[in-house]
């Protein structure tokens, strides 16, 4: 028996045995083309490249029933990277002027395609160099005539366990139980995708396929990051336990879906989903979400070269809309920079991403690209109750700037005999310390808030978020960041205005009672955690945990106040 530590992805715990698929293709081989047989060589290549097209066209037209809303954008990825001039013409123009065989050149050109992402500070379009080398794999397997099918093949339940394994693939495998994968970090394409396939998963182990053996018995527990080979008899035996706990905990929890969340003391309390694409609404609604609390708009302007039309983003918007049926849609503007980046747009060398060109300021400095965006926003309006997010606030003016633009917008429809609806919210994410410090004067001016936990903490504790370096400091609950969130929610329940919460804390059971103990009556979070907080609130006493966390605040020693989350988070 032996364990390999990774990044689990969640998805719970799967045990089964080890599916090795194969390596990706190192060894190519190079050599001179005879001149008279150039042309045929192109020919070779641009069969190849077909043949991955058709591949990928099909898995994407054929995607399995279960498969997550995302699954086509990124498979959509790995087509227009089929097509990026570097790699083709590049491939050409070697096979064309230096005689290379096509197997070498593509090489050669998707390493240099692959460098120029992994030169990118940005974590987002670092990753994207393995989409390329997954690419690239399957293009020349296609060119050693083996095809890229493999992974199709196999269809019965087991662990897969792989070195790399691209999107496409992981789609086409039957009943995976579950991902042990040696690259990645998690906003890799296959991270994002195992996560909202929601099986065991375990990213970042670095030598497992060198490890482990097709047939061995394994265990990857998907939320401790744990991938364990050949367990002996008490582990197996503990984590069969844990399993089947968790099965039934599931179970358990599916009850609660159309259960009304209130605290046992009466206080109602929203709890909202965050989606990134329309195609997830419904399944949020159905999960028993009752509104969409953040509706991030990024993944429409990523992975493309152009920016999305007013029409496009419309029929987006309101397909969400729709699809919620009368409950409420927040839909945010515009969240680009820093771990977001957009293909589209030149990418600016800023010394420090996160502290420049961003979110609204970025959205500002471009008004008729932002300009647009309001405009489809209000459309969507007619359709359903939206409410406008604003990303990362930190002045007045930012926002009296935006209501000129959202005043335009409204003028410019009008003038268009387009519906919308004249009072549609417009509120702000509270994400920067200095946001928070001024809720009231930020409160003054818009509708309501929300309180982006992720940014907040990056940016009050000064740490990267998306570094692994400094990980360890990256700490919800640190006196600070408590004082920030419940000095904004007090600020806006004064002024009369919703709060919500929407980082990662909102979503998180072990936050729960806190956030109810500093007034927040309103979550939103990834759908899969909404019976969880769920169940939390219905087990609370709102009134009683107003006083508790109170004492909390008054605590500045970070140690003494983790401890108090603990016992108020533990305590039934
Ligand atoms: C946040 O910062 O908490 C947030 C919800 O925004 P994002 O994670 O999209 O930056
Ligand atoms: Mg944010």
């Amino acid at each position: 028996m032996f364990s390999l530590y990774g990044i689990g992805l969640g998805g719970g715990i799967a045990i089964g045995r080890a599916r090795m698929l194969a390596p990706q293709m190192r060894d190519v081989v190079r050599y001179r083309i005879a001149p008279a047989r150039v042309d045929a060589e192109a020919v070779r290549l641009d069969a190849a490249l077909g043949d991955v097209r058709q591949e990928l066209e099909a898995v994407s037209e054929h995607l399995p029933e279960a498969a997550p809303p995302e699954a086509r954008a990124l498979i959509d990825v790995h087509l227009m990277i089929l097509e990026d001039p570097m790699l083709v013409d590049g491939t050409r123009a070697m096979i064309f002027e230096d005689h290379w065989n096509a197997d070498w050149a593509l090489a050669t050109q998707a390493h240099a395609l692959a460098a120029q992402f992994e030169a990118f500070e940005d974590q987002y379009l670092r990753e994207r160099s393995r989409d390329v080398r997954q690419v690239t794999d399957r293009v020349l397997k296609a060119l050693a005539g083996s095809g890229g099918k493999e992974a199709g093949q196999v269809g019965e339940a087991m662990v897969f366990v792989a070195e790399d394994i691209a999107p496409a693939d992981m789609l086409t495998l039957r009943n995976p139980l579950g991902f042990a994968i040696d690259l990645g970090g998690t906003t890799s394409h296959t991270a994002i995708l195992a996560r909202s396939m929601n099986v065991p998963a375990v990213v970042g182990l670095h030598c497992a396929h060198e490890l482990v053996r097709d047939d061995d018995c394994i265990i990857i527990d998907g939320e401790r990051g744990l991938l364990i080979v050949d367990p002996d008899e008490m582990v197996l035996a503990e984590y069969r336990h844990r399993q089947a706990a968790g099965e039934l905990e599931r179970q358990k929890l599916r009850r609660l879906i159309h259960v009304p969340a209130r605290t046992l003391d009466g206080t109602e309390v929203e709890l909202h989903a965050n989606i990134e694409l329309p195609e997830e609404a419904e399944p949020a609604r159905q999960a028993g979400a009752t509104g969409v609390g953040l509706y991030r708009t990024e993944f429409l302007f990523m992975n493309r070269r152009d920016l999305p039309t007013e029409d496009e983003q419309f029929e987006a918007y309101r397909d969400a809309v729709v699809a919620m049926d009368g409950l409420p849609v927040t839909i945010r503007s515009l969240d680009i920079g820093a771990d977001k980046a957009l293909s589209s747009i030149d990418p600016v060398v800023m010394p420090n991403p996160a502290l420049g060109l961003r979110a609204i300021r970025f959205c500002l400095s471009r008004p008729d690209m932002f300009l647009a965006q309001l405009r489809a926003i209000l459309r969507a309006s007619a359709f359903g109750r939206v409410r406008l997010l604003l990303p990362m606030l930190t002045h007045g003016h930012e926002v009296e700037q935006t209501f000129r633009l959202v005043d335009r917008a409204r003028a410019e429809l009008r003038a268009t005999g387009h519906d919308f609806d004249e009072a549609m919210p417009v509120g702000g994410m509270i994400e920067v310390p200095a946001a928070a410090l001024s809720a009231a004067m930020l409160l003054r001016r818009l509708d309501f808030v929300s309180i982006g936990t992720n940014d907040l903490i990056q940016y009050t504790l000064a740490i990267d978020r998306a570094d692994h370096a400094v990980s360890d400091l990256y700490d919800p609950f640190h006196p600070a960041i408590l004082r920030l969130i419940s000095g904004t929610i007090r600020a806006a329940n004064k002024a009369g205005k919703p709060v919500s919460v929407c980082g990662e804390m909102a979503g998180d059971p072990y936050a729960t009672r806190m956030l109810l103990g500093m007034g927040l009556v309103q979550f939103s979070m990834h759908p899969a955690s909404l019976l969880r907080v769920k169940r939390e609130v219905l087990l609370a006493d709102a009134g009683k945990l107003r006083t508790r966390v109170a004492r909390l605040l008054a605590n500045d020693d970070p140690a003494r106040v983790q401890a108090l989350v603990a016992r108020l988070a533990r305590e039934d």
